[in-house]
């Protein structure tokens, strides 16, 4: 099942990218824009364009990127020290690309919260 966005063409061998990891359900490669000394993107090989089209049948799925996570934080080293995973949803959530992926980024003590400087909106 394929969306059409740069991460199938990546997943079907079309263009390249650093692939660090890959096996029947997912592919983690590295960010081709790195925010952190490890950016590695994480992605289902099903096509879901963003969380909100995340059904019941993908639970397993789901939880396969974050079993793939850690075992990568592992295996890089930086279990311990720790690290950050993200998904982002939608514009405000800062989604540029519309086939999911975990952010693996690590490497670096990072701050919280993400988005200090921003006007909140009235949301719920
Ligand atoms: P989003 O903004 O959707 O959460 O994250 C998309 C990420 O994909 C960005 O961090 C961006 O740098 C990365 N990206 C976009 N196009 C490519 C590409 O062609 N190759 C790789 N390796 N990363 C990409």
């Amino acid at each position: 099942m394929s969306g059409g966005t740069i991460f199938d063409k990546i997943i079907a061998k079309e263009i390249p990218a650093d692939i660090v990891y890959e096996d029947e359900l997912s592919l983690a490669f590295k960010d081709i824009n790195p925010q952190a000394p490890v950016h590695v993107l994480i992605i289902p090989k099903k096509h879901i364009a963003t969380i909100n089209d995340i059904e019941e049948s993908d639970r397993e799925l789901i939880g396969h990127l974050y079993v793939v996570a850690a075992r990568l934080a592992q295996q890089y080293g930086f279990a311990k020290d720790g690290y950050r995973v993200v998904m982002n949803c939608n514009e405000d959530g800062g989604q540029s690309v519309y086939h999911i992926h975990l952010h693996l980024l690590a490497g670096v003590t990072m701050g919280w919260p993400p988005f200090a400087n921003n006007k909140p909106k009235q949301v719920g």
